[in-house]
């Protein structure tokens, strides 16, 4: 479990369009905290810059209380997951589990047996020989979310993991991330631009809107409290 911290984090764009204007932001060990904003509030812009593949133009990103400067992506223990879940169509399932662990140097044993522990956890058990194809949209989203969790990262990234998904099975993976992350108590940050999948998921949401992060609090906070103008209009309180 690690807490998550930014301090003045700005990013603007070649071109000039700055996308994050001074963010702040402490995200508990352990919380499911959720990134809410419209489709091109620069939520995916935050992210990438947490997980150290875009970097800031001032400010900083500490993990557990480290700053992150300089720190690359491979080196930050963050498990991702972006919006199209990418598997290896020629791996297997199991294949795309040992992927994640390539670079670990872990015995063999230990490779076998975490992957069949995450089978377990992830609903995928028997599963594990099945080509990305021979599998549903929803056992898709179970892979990609179990590949990025057999590395045991400090915190877990996903950037609209659902979004491409029909709403039905949306419901069901949302409510199914919920119960995994309960279980493992990885500290989750899930970026989306949907409100009701915020509401359901968090313990917290900050609102990015106009580069900054314009209320921070719970669902109920956020619902019923609106801080700004551009809140309230987000959940439809206003016109
Ligand atoms: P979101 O994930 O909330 O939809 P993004 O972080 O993807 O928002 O993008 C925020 C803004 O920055 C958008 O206006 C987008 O067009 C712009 N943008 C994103 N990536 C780049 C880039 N590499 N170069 C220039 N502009 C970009
Ligand atoms: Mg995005």
């Amino acid at each position: 479990m690690t807490r998550l911290e930014l301090r003045a984090v700005r990013r603007t764009y070649p071109g000039g369009l700055e996308v994050l204007r001074g963010i702040d932001l402490d995200i508990h060990s352990g919380e499911r905290f959720v990134l809410l904003g419209a489709s091109g509030s620069g939520k995916s812009t935050l992210l990438r810059v947490i997980a150290g593949l875009d970097a800031p133009d001032a400010g900083d990103v500490y993990l557990d209380g480290q700053s992150m400067t300089g720190v690359p992506a491979e080196r930050r223990d963050l498990g991702l997951v972006f919006q199209q879940p990418l598997l290896f169509p020629h791996l297997s399932v199991e294949g795309n589990l040992r992927f994640g662990l390539r670079h670990r140097k872990l015995p063999e044993v230990e490779v076998t047996a975490r992957v069949a522990d995450m089978l377990v956890r992830t609903g995928l058990d028997g599963l594990g020989p099945r080509r990305p194809n021979q599998l549903s949209g929803g056992q898709e989203g179970r892979v990609a979310l179990a590949r990025a969790l057999i590395t045991r990262p400090r915190a877990l990234l996903l950037d609209e993991p659902l979004s491409a998904l029909d709403a039905p099975l949306r419901r069901e993976l949302r409510e199914w991330i919920v119960t995994l992350q309960r279980a493992t108590g990885t500290t989750l940050l899930l970026v989306t631009h949907d409100q009701e999948e915020a509401l359901a998921v968090a313990q917290r949401i900050g609102f990015l809107h106009g580069g900054h992060l314009q209320q921070v609090g719970t669902p109920q906070e956020i619902y019923a409290r609106p801080a700004t103008v551009d809140v309230a209009r987000f959940f439809g309180a206003l016109n």
